[in-house]
């Protein structure tokens, strides 16, 4: 068995991939381990944050999950907790035991301590799609979600390095344009023959612990009562962008292209935040830039409405003549 981890920020799209690679035969989508109460990551820390079941097994008191029941007590030592973390993705029966964590300190932590075999998705979105998933989330500004996302990939792509990690460094964007291809490229990085099924997905049983609930949505056995329940009685709030995506899938019948925030970003402050030292270095290390974000956003405006159209314009008529 490999280990293959999903690294990178949140809001990155982490949950549907995975859930999406799990359609393969030989992959299995643990979802965020990190999180699993038994590692004691997050004791003392955020303990909202701690799981002890799976996104749809955990919905239902009755259900028995093949892989997050029967869990073994915490491990005494990091040796101990790599050996854990061995026959618990095991469980999972396959080739390929893909960890959406997303947190390369968990990796770091696994392969310092004698986890070997390891290899990484490096995942991003844009800059300011995390930092507008950012801002609805925590009400953090803009310009301090563009830093925090700056800074994530950053010391993402130094841990990998340092330590000789194979990795792939994939766009959330490249996954709206061509599926296909995408997961195709993710498929030949973990050495697999065969395909996803990316319209099925949904077919295919899953056992991945946390992420975004509209990963889950489609699966035969969520109930959405149930995971608002639950939800409530951990005391974890429903995350803004999952609500977001949720409906925005729904609606458009799967696809979902990413532009809220183009439409709630102002353009002054989309400028000032990329602008921020060292996030172009960044930006352009992961493949993107602030050129093709703007024009991105300029085409996406001409699909707007002419009324739309006339406001901006005249707005921006007016803070040329102010001088702002
Ligand atoms: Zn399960």
């Amino acid at each position: 068995m490999r280990s293959i981890f999903i690294v990178g920020s949140s809001f990155c799209g982490s949950t549907i991939i995975g859930n999406t690679l799990n359609s393969h035969s030989q992959v299995f989508h643990a979802g965020e381990v990190d999180r699993l109460s038994l590692f004691r990551r997050y004791h003392g820390a955020d303990e909202t944050y701690l799981l002890n079941s799976c996104g749809l097994c955990g919905l239902d008191d009755k259900a028995h999950c093949p892989v997050w029941d029967d869990l073994p007590p915490p491990p005494a030592t990091p040796q101990e907790a790599v050996s854990l973390y061995r026959t618990l993705m095991a469980r999972g029966g396959k080739e390929v035991a893909l960890d959406g964590s997303k947190n390369v300190d968990w990796l770091a932590y696994l392969h310092d301590h004698g986890l070997r075999n390891a290899g990484a998705i490096l995942l991003s979105r844009n800059p300011l799609a995390f930092a507008k998933s950012h801002r609805d989330a925590t009400g953090a500004p803009v310009w301090q979600g563009v830093e925090i996302w700056r800074n994530i990939y950053n010391h993402t792509l130094r841990s990998l390095i340092t330590r000789q990690i194979p990795f792939i460094s994939m766009r959330h964007a490249d996954l709206t344009s061509n599926p296909q291809g995408f997961y195709a490229r993710l498929l030949e990085f973990m050495g697999l023959d065969g395909m996803v099924d990316v319209e099925q997905y949904f077919q295919f049983p899953v056992h991945a612990l946390g992420g975004n609930v509209g990963a889950f949505v489609r699966y035969r056995d969520f109930n959405t009562q149930r995971y608002e329940a639950r939800e409530a009685q951990n005391k974890r709030p429903l995350g803004v962008m999952e609500i977001e995506e949720k409906q925005a899938r729904q609606k458009r019948g799967g696809t979902w292209r990413d532009t809220a925030w183009m439409q709630s970003i102002p353009d002054a402050e989309a400028g000032a935040a990329l602008n921020l030292p060292g996030v172009a270095d960044t930006m352009s290390l992961l493949g993107y830039s602030a050129y093709e974000l703007f024009m991105a956003k300029q085409k996406w405006r001409l699909t707007q409405s002419p009324r739309t159209l006339l406001r901006d314009g005249v707005k921006l008529l007016r803070s040329n003549r102010t001088g702002c």
